[in-house]
């Protein structure tokens, strides 16, 4: 038989969320009696899943994606890189209409299209990511081979970690980034909640083209700001384009996680070290290993940036946004000190001196409320607790209720 991928066995054991639904079940067997009692079912606010329905206008216009197909006048094959008429629609909605549409790839999602950008630089490249960070930075770099053989509790050795901490506000001092790294960068941040300003973004990206930096900046949760000073978009400072390309995605603002719809900006203007074009090589991978996203997806994107999909996606973020408050608002009053949940769906709480699983462990005993552990993203996240405000609005409200049984 063949051997497996060394590289599959280097992923550290125990992927983040397969550990906490094994937890959460092991706990739930050792407490039979409590499932059926609504004072202590299980409630999770751990995962970054959403739960809300998708709203009217953007439904409607997947529905009529699907009924397209259905009629030899408007059925569609493959889209390549995606229908022209979405891109342009994303380059004006979100961009200004700063990109052509040839800077602008559908695809599945952010979170695969991360994965598939990593194949652009291959096994030598040195990989940098916020710490902590969301999971698939560092798995994809280690199954790319970028992450070295050696791993410990400090992380991957070939990896550089860049801790995010209540010192430096969660924004990473960005002196040890070593030359000509792909730099992993998200804001707002999954799983701080921390959303960098102009000022943090303009020094990221003047570093990045001072050290040779290429930035997979991934906004997202850029629908999430409330705060009009901040950057929904990387490309708001000037000389992104040299440096960076960015991931996004129709899931957290538009309830898409199910459905399957992102774009990834790659501009004419990002070069390799050889003068090479980015955007001609991305263009050459998507067309070998991806063959375009859903068109039903693609017309409930072209749904959502109408004036009454945007509608909605603002009003779908402000629900999560209502949680957060919620979530937030009972932790503060036990003096927990939290970053997040204002311009993003996450709070990042800090339990001083404390191992997060032991935590994660007490919450769960004490309030029955699944959490994630923040050392599941990074060595900085040992000592804080995730809370996702993805939830239906009355189980977050059970759920903050019974956080007050932490004082
Ligand atoms: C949820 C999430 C995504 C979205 O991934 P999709 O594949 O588009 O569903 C991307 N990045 C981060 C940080 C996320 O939390």
């Amino acid at each position: 038989m063949l051997n497996r991928n060394p590289r599959i066995a280097a992923l550290k054991a125990g992927y983040l969320f397969p550990e906490i639904a094994r937890r959460r079940r092991e706990f739930a067997a050792s407490h039979p009696e409590d499932a059926a009692r609504p004072e202590t079912r299980i409630i999770s606010l751990g995962v970054g899943n959403t739960t809300e329905p998708i709203l009217p206008v953007i439904n409607e216009g997947l529905v009529d994606g699907a009924r397209r197909l259905a009629r030899a006048e408007t059925y569609t094959g493959y889209s390549d890189e995606g229908l022209a008429e979405l891109r342009e629609g994303i380059s004006k909605t979100f961009y200004g209409g700063a990109f052509s549409a040839g800077e602008i790839f559908i695809s599945d999602g952010a979170k695969c299209d991360i994965g598939r950008l990593q194949l652009l630089f291959g096994a030598g490249t040195r990989a940098a990511v916020q710490d902590p960070s969301y999971p698939v930075y560092v798995d994809g770099s280690v199954l790319i081979g970028a992450a070295g053989a050696s791993v410990s509790d400090e992380g991957y050795a070939g990896i550089s970690y860049l801790p995010c901490t209540a010192e430096n506000a969660y924004f990473p001092d960005l002196d040890p980034l070593p030359p000509n790294a792909l730099l992993y960068f998200c804001s707002p941040n999954n799983p701080t909640g921390a959303a960098a300003d102009k000022a943090q973004l303009g020094l990221l990206v003047q570093t990045a083209l001072k050290k040779g930096a290429l930035i997979i900046y991934d906004a997202a949760y850029a629908e999430y700001i409330r705060d009009g000073a901040l950057p929904k978009t990387i490309f708001e400072i000037p000389g992104a384009e040299e440096c960076a390309v960015e991931v996004n995605s129709f899931s957290k603002p538009a309830g898409f996680t199910g459905v399957r719809l992102g774009w990834t900006v790659v501009p004419k203007a990002l070069k390799y070290a050889g003068g090479e074009s980015v955007n001609a090589d991305w263009h050459r991978v998507t067309g070998t290993i991806f063959n375009g996203a859903s068109n039903i997806a693609q017309s409930g994107g072209l749904a959502a940036l109408t004036p009454g999909g945007l509608r909605e996606i603002r009003e779908l973020c402000d629900f999560y946004l209502g949680n957060a408050r919620l979530i937030r608002g009972a932790l503060e009053k036990l003096g927990i000190v939290c970053v997040g949940g204002d311009n993003s769906p996450y709070i990042w709480a800090r339990f001083p001196g404390r191992d997060s699983w032991d935590v994660f462990a007490e919450i769960l005993e004490k309030c029955r409320v699944v959490t994630t552990p923040g050392s599941g993203f990074g060595p900085s996240g040992r000592s804080f607790i995730r809370f996702s405000a993805f939830g239906h609005r009355a189980d977050v409200e059970e759920a903050a209720g019974r956080l007050a049984k932490l004082g």
